[in-house]
C-alpha cells in the first residue's frame, strides 16, 4: 500500500509511520492556463520541500515529474503492480477521476477523509439537513461554532453575539502605517524551482492569453515550518488590529492586518482547527479586541469551509452566468495598464505577488468584472491562475456566485457597487484621475456610469429582488437625460477599456 499526496495536500497529518509515498509533478495542466509564476513556484518548491522532509524523516517517496498524472501513474504501477493507493479526499479533483487512472492500471484506491477541512459529512448534513439551496452562510457559520466550541461559552457566543461586523468596517486613515508582512526569501531549491518555471512555462502565457510580467521576489511560506512562523507573526503584529480595518484599502498597503495564511491553508502546510486555535490562544493572551477574533474565526470555519462545501455540492457552479453577462475580460487586468486608481493598484499587486485581499478582490475586481458585464467564467479563470491561494474550490463559489452573481446557490443579491463604496473604504479616489462623485461626462468614475448601466440592463432580473428596491428607486430618479448621459458613459468606458485607454 502507498499514500499518495497530492500537490495541495502537503499534511503529514495523514502518513503513518514509515509509508512509502507517492507523489505526482503533473505539468501539463500548468501549460493549459496562464498561471502566475509565484503560484507555480509555491506547489512545486512546497510539493518538493515535502518531500525532502519526508524522506529525512525515513519515508520511501517515489517522486515523479511529468506531463500526467496518468504517466505517473504509469511508472508507479510498473514497478508495483496492482498496487493499492490511499488518497486524502480531494477538495477540487474529481475523485472518480482519479479512481478511474488508478484501476485503469491495475490498482484500487481508497479514499480517506480530508485533515484540511472541518466539516465532515455530518456536520454538512446537521447544517443542510435536506434543504436545497440558497445556502446560508451565516447560519451554516454559527452551526460549525456550535459543533467546534470554538468560541462559545455555555452554548451560547462568547461576548453574546454570532458576528461583530458591524464594528469590522473602520478606515485607518491615509497615515496608517501596518507592521510589514513577514517575507520568506527563497532558498536554493525555491531558487531552482523559480528559474525552472519561467523557464519551462513562460511560452504557456501567448497560448493562452495573458502574462505575469516582472513579479516580485517571491515571499510565500513553502515549508510548514514557514506557514508556523507566518502564523506566529500574525498572532503578535496583526491580530488585534486585524477585525476593524479587514475591509480598508490602503494604496501602497498590500498587506494592512491580513493574515496572509490563506496560501499556506489551501496547500496543507496548516490545518484549520491548529490556526484557530493558536489565533483564540493568542487573543485571550494579548486581550485582543473580540471583533477581530471573532472576524478571523468566521473567516476560516466559516467562510472557508462553506465555499468548499458549497463547491462539492453545486453542479455546474464554474458555467453558472444566470445574468447572461458576455463581455470578455478587459486586458487591463492582465497589464493593470488603467489610469483608475483602486484597480491599477490592486491587479500591480497581482501581478507582483498573486495576491490581494478579500475586499479588493470582491469590491474592487469583481464588482469592476460585475457592472462592466464580464462572463463570470473568464473572471474566474483570471483569478484561479493568478493568486497564489487560488484552487476551483475556492474561486469558483467566490468569483462565480459572490462576485458576479452566476447562480442565487448562496448570494441574495448582486455585490454590485459605486465609487462611493470604494471612496468611503479606501485612499483610492483622492489621488485618481477620475472624479469618484460624477457619473456622466468626462473625467467621471468609470465605476459609476457602469453601476448605474448595470442596474438599468438587468432591470428585469433584479428589480424584483426585495434586497434590490431602494437602489432601484435611485436608479428611478435618475430616468430621462441623466440616465441617458450615465449610460452613454458607460459605452465609452467599455469602448476606453477595449482601446487601453481607461
Ligand atoms: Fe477607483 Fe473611481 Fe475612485 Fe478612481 S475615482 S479610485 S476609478 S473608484
Amino acid at each position: 500500500m502507498t499514500r499518495w499526496v497530492l500537490g495541495d495536500a502537503l499534511t503529514r497529518r495523514h502518513i503513518r509511520e514509515g509509508e512509502r509515498v507517492l507523489m505526482v509533478e503533473a505539468h501539463g495542466f500548468a501549460r493549459r492556463k496562464p498561471y502566475h509564476p509565484h503560484k507555480l513556484t509555491l506547489v512545486f518548491s512546497a510539493m518538493r520541500h515535502f518531500r525532502d522532509e519526508l524522506r529525512e524523516d525515513g519515508h520511501e517517496v517515489d517522486y515523479y515529474r511529468c506531463e500526467t498524472f496518468g504517466e505517473g501513474l504509469d511508472a508507479h504501477f510498473d514497478a508495483r503492480p496492482e498496487d493499492t493507493l490511499t488518497l486524502m479526499e480531494p477538495a477540487s479533483t474529481d475523485t472518480d477521476r482519479l479512481r478511474e487512472l488508478v484501476e485503469s492500471r491495475g490498482g484500487s484506491l481508497e479514499v480517506a477523509e480530508t485533515a484540511l477541512f472541518l466539516c465532515d459529512d455530518e456536520l454538512w448534513s446537521d447544517y443542510a439537513d435536506d434543504r436545497d439551496p440558497p445556502y446560508r452562510h451565516e447560519e451554516f457559520y454559527r452551526s460549525m461554532r456550535r459543533e467546534t466550541g470554538y468560541l462559545m461559552e455555555n452554548g451560547d457566543p462568547v461576548g453574546g453575539e454570532w458576528n461583530y461586523d458591524e464594528e469590522n468596517r473602520e478606515f485607518p486613515g491615509e497615515a496608517y502605517d501596518p507592521p510589514d508582512p513577514p517575507r520568506y526569501e527563497p532558498d536554493a531549491l525555491t531558487e531552482e524551482v523559480e528559474s525552472w518555471v519561467r523557464e519551462e512555462f513562460s511560452g504557456s502565457y501567448e497560448e493562452n492569453g495573458g502574462d505575469w510580467a516582472a513579479p516580485e521576489t517571491f515571499i510565500w511560506p513553502v515549508t510548514r515550518e514557514q506557514a508556523l512562523d507566518a502564523l506566529d507573526r500574525f498572532c503578535e503584529d496583526r491580530l488585534a488590529e486585524f477585525g476593524p480595518y479587514q475591509d480598508a484599502m490602503l494604496d501602497r498597503e498590500w498587506a494592512l492586518n491580513h493574515s496572509l495564511l490563506s496560501s499556506s491553508l489551501n496547500l496543507g502546510l496548516l490545518h484549520p482547527d491548529e490556526v484557530v486555535e493558536t489565533v483564540i490562544d493568542a487573543a485571550a493572551e494579548q486581550d485582543a479586541p473580540l471583533n477581530s477574533v471573532e472576524g478571523f474565526v468566521r473567516q476560516v470555519i466559516g467562510w472557508r469551509e462553506f465555499t468548499r462545501r458549497v463547491y462539492a455540492e453545486t453542479d455546474g457552479l464554474a458555467d453558472a452566468n444566470q445574468l447572461d453577462q458576455t463581455e470578455p475580460l478587459p486586458e487591463l487586468f492582465w497589464t493593470g495598464e488603467t489610469d483608475m486608481a483602486c484597480l491599477s493598484d490592486v491587479i500591480d499587486g497581482v501581478r507582483k505577488r498573486g495576491y490581494s485581499h478579500h475586499i479588493e478582490r470582491l469590491m474592487i475586481l469583481s464588482n469592476f468584472a460585475l457592472i462592466y458585464g464580464v462572463d463570470p467564467g473568464e473572471l474566474n479563470e483570471w483569478f484561479h491562475a493568478g493568486y497564489v491561494d487560488a484552487y476551483h474550490w475556492v474561486t469558483t463559489p467566490n468569483v462565480v456566485e459572490m462576485g458576479s452573481f452566476g447562480a442565487g446557490v448562496f448570494a441574495t443579491k448582486p455585490y454590485a457597487a459605486s465609487a462611493n463604496y470604494v471612496n468611503k473604504m479606501s485612499d483610492y479616489c483622492s489621488g485618481c484621475p477620475y472624479y469618484h462623485t460624477k457619473a456622466s461626462g468626462e473625467g467621471s468614475c468609470p465605476f459609476n456610469a457602469l453601476y448605474w448601466d448595470f442596474l438599468a440592463r438587468n432591470e428585469e432580473k433584479l428589480r424584483s429582488n426585495h434586497r434590490m428596491g431602494l437602489v432601484y428607486s435611485h436608479l428611478d430618479d435618475k430616468r430621462g437625460e441623466k440616465l441617458d448621459a450615465i449610460r452613454e458613459r458607460a459605452a465609452e468606458v467599455r469602448t476606453m477599456a477595449e482601446d487601453g485607454t481607461l
